[in-house]
């Protein structure tokens, strides 16, 4: 005799859903290992599931503009090397859970946007501010952590320059149909644990002093990381492609 299933089957439908309430016959969350958090000295381990894109040992999955990624790597960390250009995955992304560790350059140089500069780039398209704004003001929404041109973070919640911080990005991509829009972008920054945007809407790809409209692109892309010419190290990336969240 095959074990009872914990549930019900004589409840109500889901109001939208196909399941009933305390469905015995609904699938099981998939099991996930969680990582372990990172701190100064060592960074933490992704959760099981997690298609690793830096370990800290080399960039073998990612590019550079003239084929292969010419950034340094030491350490555990990368570094931006200068005029090197930005660097992107060799794999492409949807929907999903990003984490991005990063450190602003500990020698202090510059002001405004030229302090620390770098950038995380959705899709290659979209990109959420790496800056040093600790203790250094620019323009809102060119602020650390802001959806760069649109939208600054919620709070400014920078660590000192030096030190290692964390994004958790959850990202929907745009939806189109042909070359129409049909669903902007979304996304979900957490910045050293604190959430800087909930579920923000983009109003179209990251420009500089310009707005621009949305351009149809495939549901894929690849994650970029910005050569704005400062020395921001990078840590610990991982992605979680998150497949099922139109049927969620
Ligand atoms: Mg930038």
């Amino acid at each position: 005799m095959p074990e009872e299933k914990p549930g019900y089957d004589d409840t109500p439908i889901i109001p939208g859903q196909t399941w009933k309430v305390h469905d015995k016959n609904r699938p099981q969350p998939r099991v996930v290992t969680p990582g372990t958090a990172s701190t100064q000295d060592k960074a933490g381990a992704p959760p099981s599931d997690a298609i690793v894109l830096f370990d800290g040992k080399d960039l073998s999955k990612w590019t550079g503009k003239d084929g292969k990624a010419e950034w340094k790597v030491e350490n555990g960390y990368m570094e931006v090397v200068p005029k090197a250009g930005s660097i992107r995955t060799k794999e492409q992304f949807g929907d999903g859970q990003l984490h991005v560790e990063f450190a602003a350059p500990s020698v202090v140089k510059g002001d405004s946007q030229g302090r620390g500069n770098s950038g995380v780039f959705l899709m290659g398209i979209y990109e959420v501010q790496v800056l040093d704004c600790y203790q250094n003001p620019t323009y809102p929404d060119g602020t650390t952590a802001a959806i760069y041109g649109q939208w600054p973070p919620l709070v400014n919640a920078c660590r000192k320059p030096g030190e290692w911080q964390t994004y958790d990005i959850i990202w929907v991509g745009p939806r189109f149909e042909g070359e129409k829009l049909i669903r902007p972008a979304h996304l979900t920054v957490i910045q050293n644990g604190i959430v800087v945007h909930h579920d923000k809407m983009l109003i179209g790809p990251t420009t500089h002093r310009a707005v621009q409209p949305y351009k149809a692109h495939p549901p894929v892309g690849p994650l970029e990381l910005q050569d704005h010419g400062d020395l921001v190290r990078f840590r610990n990336i991982w992605y979680r492609p998150l497949k099922d969240y139109d049927e969620a």
